[in-house]
């Protein structure tokens, strides 16, 4: 697996080959998740490139930087076992030659107000500062991201659109543990009891539960706060209780870190 550090190495890399590149955008600290994302890309395309980059854009909260895990010499084990081609892993100055303020502004409409968007303000500008940055380097043919993070597809997926950027997105199914709980680098964060008590979200959503009971259910067993619990429309996410199509979002605390998962409903 090859492994650059630099636009320029990459930009050499692309243009000695022919053929699709799928690419893969991470924040290290790799897991399952991760790796079904590269395999995905290597069904689909003829070379796979990851990137491991910690965006500082994206976060809002600076401890959550600051105690982000960082895994460099598994997280290289884990991507060549699977197959993957290429990873770039970026400094800073490599990506924002210009630094991180001054970024410029994405219209998002209400993707960039609602769940996520105002638990995290700023978090999505962040998030397409980068992915802006890291499809210019790249230049894939397809892009493959979780839908764990349901809200970011859509808003990557409405920023491809907003910049007429031609590439496709795939979003992949999530990831879970053998009792439930959804892959996430800041698992690794939960004490072995905490992470019992975190299934109790992937229980909520085989219980069926309604946003307000699900919300008791975890206030009942260890979290210590729910942003939100809601049904939304799949593709907007505006809060939708009518159709039978739907998915449950959930964001919730447990031992001062912060789960987001989700579950389709028809
Ligand atoms: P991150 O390193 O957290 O930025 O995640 C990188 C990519 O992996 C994103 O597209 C995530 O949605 C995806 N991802 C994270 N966790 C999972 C999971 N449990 N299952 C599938 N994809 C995931």
């Amino acid at each position: 697996m090859k492994q650059f550090r630099s636009k320029k190495e990459i930009q050499a890399w692309r243009d000695d080959h022919t053929g699709t590149i799928g690419f893969v955008p991470t924040m290290g600290a790799l897991h399952a998740g991760h790796i079904s994302l590269i395999t995905r890309s290597n069904e689909e395309t003829d070379r796979t490139i990851a990137s491991i980059y910690v965006n500082p854009a994206q976060f809002n909260d600076p401890d959550d930087l600051n105690k982000y895990p960082k895994t460099l010499e598994a997280d290289l084990k884990m991507l060549e076992q699977a197959g993957c081609d290429a990873v770039y892993i970026p400094s800073t100055s490599d990506l924002y030659p210009k630094g991180t303020h001054d970024l410029p502004h994405y219209d998002l409409g209400r993707l960039d107000h609602i769940w996520e968007a105002e638990y995290r303000p700023g978090h999505f500008q962040g998030v397409c500062a980068v992915v802006h940055r890291l499809l210019d380097v790249v230049q894939p043919q397809q892009l493959f991201m979780g839908l764990k993070d349901l809200q970011q597809v859509a808003v990557v997926r409405r920023l491809l659109t907003l910049l007429s950027i031609n590439v496709t997105l795939t979003g992949c199914p999530t990831i879970r543990d053998a009792h439930g709980l959804a892959l996430s680098s800041r698992n690794a964060r939960l004490t072995p009891a905490q992470r019992v008590q975190a299934c109790c979200i992937y229980e909520g959503f085989m219980r069926k539960l309604q946003p307000f009971e699900f919300e008791q259910f975890l206030l009942q067993n260890g979290f210590e706060s729910v942003d939100y619990i809601a049904r939304c429309e799949p593709n907007t996410l505006e809060p939708d209780d009518g159709n039978e199509h739907v998915v449950m979002l959930v964001a919730a605390r447990i031992g001062g870190i912060r789960l987001i998962d989700n579950h389709f409903i028809s």
